[in-house]
């Protein structure tokens, strides 16, 4: 059986996360945790805390170091998570994208989650991921293999392109500025958040 389709069967039924108590999340964190590990953890902290404030309920974010269950099976935790999210904070740094482009060679390449993404460029350089897409930059899609999925048949680079015409917040790492992402990334969800979960349209 394909690994992609062996991922998605649920072999037990979802368990609460540890740190939330819920099923089902506002966002989902998808990020390189030995690369982006810090950045996002402090990041999700703000969107927490301002979110709260703003919507006047908790929003819930997963990020798998608090959310997933001690002893638990990671990988169902962690499609748990992804599956029981409205929206996916996909964050994309200059080096797990490179690392991504290596295992996409080597044929390593998950299906992309069928959720709503809303990508998040980490950009250290400040111009890796320009909208001003020229040779060389991490956001023109010919830096990215043209291979074809082995289930999906999706092209690796038409998938990078499509990701880079949605809505994309860039952002540099410093500490000092996450909290405005923060308040940025707010800002795009409030005006479809609800009490049932927040849903936005890419
Ligand atoms: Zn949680």
């Amino acid at each position: 059986m394909a690994s992609s389709t062996a991922q998605l069967l649920q072999t037990e039924p979802p368990k609460p996360c540890k740190q939330h108590g819920v099923l089902k999340h506002d966002l989902f964190t998808s990020y390189r945790v030995e690369i982006d590990g810090d950045f996002v953890a402090q990041l999700v902290s703000y969107i927490e805390n301002i979110a709260a404030r703003r919507f006047c309920r908790r929003v819930c974010v997963f990020l798998d170091s608090l959310c997933l269950n001690d002893g638990a099976n990671w990988r169902d935790g962690f499609l748990d998570g992804l599956h029981g999210s409205y929206v996916v904070l996909y964050v994309l740094s200059e080096e797990s994208v490179t690392v991504m482009i290596e295992n996409v060679k080597n044929g390593d390449w998950p299906e992309p989650p069928r959720r709503r993404l809303l990508p998040i460029l980490v950009d250290k350089e400040g111009n890796r991921f320009s909208e001003i897409a020229g040779s060389g930059t991490l956001f023109n899609p010919v830096t990215y293999p043209d291979l074809p999925h082995v289930i999906t048949k999706k092209n690796f680079r038409g998938t990078m392109a499509a990701l880079f015409l949605n809505q994309a917040i860039h952002i540099v790492p410093d500490l000092a500025k996450i909290h405005d992402v923060a308040y940025d990334i707010v800002d795009l969800i409030a005006p479809l958040s609800g009490t049932s979960g927040i849903y936005l349209s890419l």
